[in-house]
């Protein structure tokens, strides 16, 4: 049994986390929260590397992301399905871990694995919490608070950024901690950006989700439920 969890990163394959919502665990964890990430599949079908040397990278860019915990299921590769099998191998996760908040994928996405893992997470979120499901796991119904869905590649209006700025240069060496993506190399250099070029695409973007918040360097989320607010007063991001 694992000590709970505040904030828990799933994801459809080890760097997504990386590449959406590094900077936010940074800031969480430099705030004293416990965060954690779970990778659905383990890259058996990229173009590039093997799923071995995935698990390698992708505990290095755990370390330099100071998660309290990583793993990775058996989903296929390529082929994720919200099925209840995979529904409650995920709910397994949460029973263990007692997240108060789940990061999930936006789910209107170019790869169809990362729009299969937002819908298929947040059914496990529900499933995880319904107490005559047996997931096979000691740990009681468990279900996260707050869902967010982080938004960086897809085309919509984030609800809320969150400010990395101090974070940025620690988030993108969690990137390039995946050697076997992002060395320039001939298998996918068809599709693959270039290793000089990838830098620069992503400061830029966290550059312009920065300045819809007023900041310099954000990641953007959406979330489906409204916000709440006690005083006008603290309301931040300027309007004019
Ligand atoms: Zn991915």
């Amino acid at each position: 049994m694992h000590p709970p969890v505040d904030i828990l990163a799933i994801a459809a394959h080890r760097d997504d986390v990386e590449q959406t919502c590094g900077g936010t665990l940074l800031r969480s964890s430099a705030l004293g929260l416990r965060t954690a990430i779970l990778d659905l599949t383990q890259g058996e079908a990229g173009t590039r590397g093997s799923a071995n040397e995935r698990a390698t990278e992708a505990a290095e860019a755990a370390r330099i992301l100071n998660v309290a915990w990583r793993e990775a299921l058996d989903l296929p590769d390529g082929r994720i399905e919200n099925t209840w099998e995979n529904r409650l191998k995920i709910a397994r996760v949460l029973r263990e871990l007692k997240p108060r908040v789940v990061i999930l994928p936006y789910s209107q996405a170019r790869h169809p694995d990362h729009a299969a893992a937002g819908t298929l997470g947040y059914d496990a979120c529900f499933v995880a919490g319904l107490s005559k499901v047996d997931t096979g796991s000691d740990a009681g119904p468990h279900r996260p608070f707050k869902i967010v869905y982080a938004s960086l590649y897809a085309d919509v209006r984030p609800s809320f950024v969150v400010d990395i700025s101090p974070y940025i240069e620690q988030r993108f060496q969690s990137l390039m901690a995946y050697r076997s993506q992002y060395v320039n190399q001939s298998p996918g250099g068809a599709i693959f950006v270039p290793q000089e070029e990838i830098r620069e695409r992503t400061f830029a973007l966290a550059r312009f989700y920065g300045m819809l918040g007023g900041v310099r360097y954000a990641e953007p989320f959406v979330q489906k439920e409204v916000g709440l607010v006690e005083d006008l007063m603290l309301v931040p991001v300027q309007s004019i």
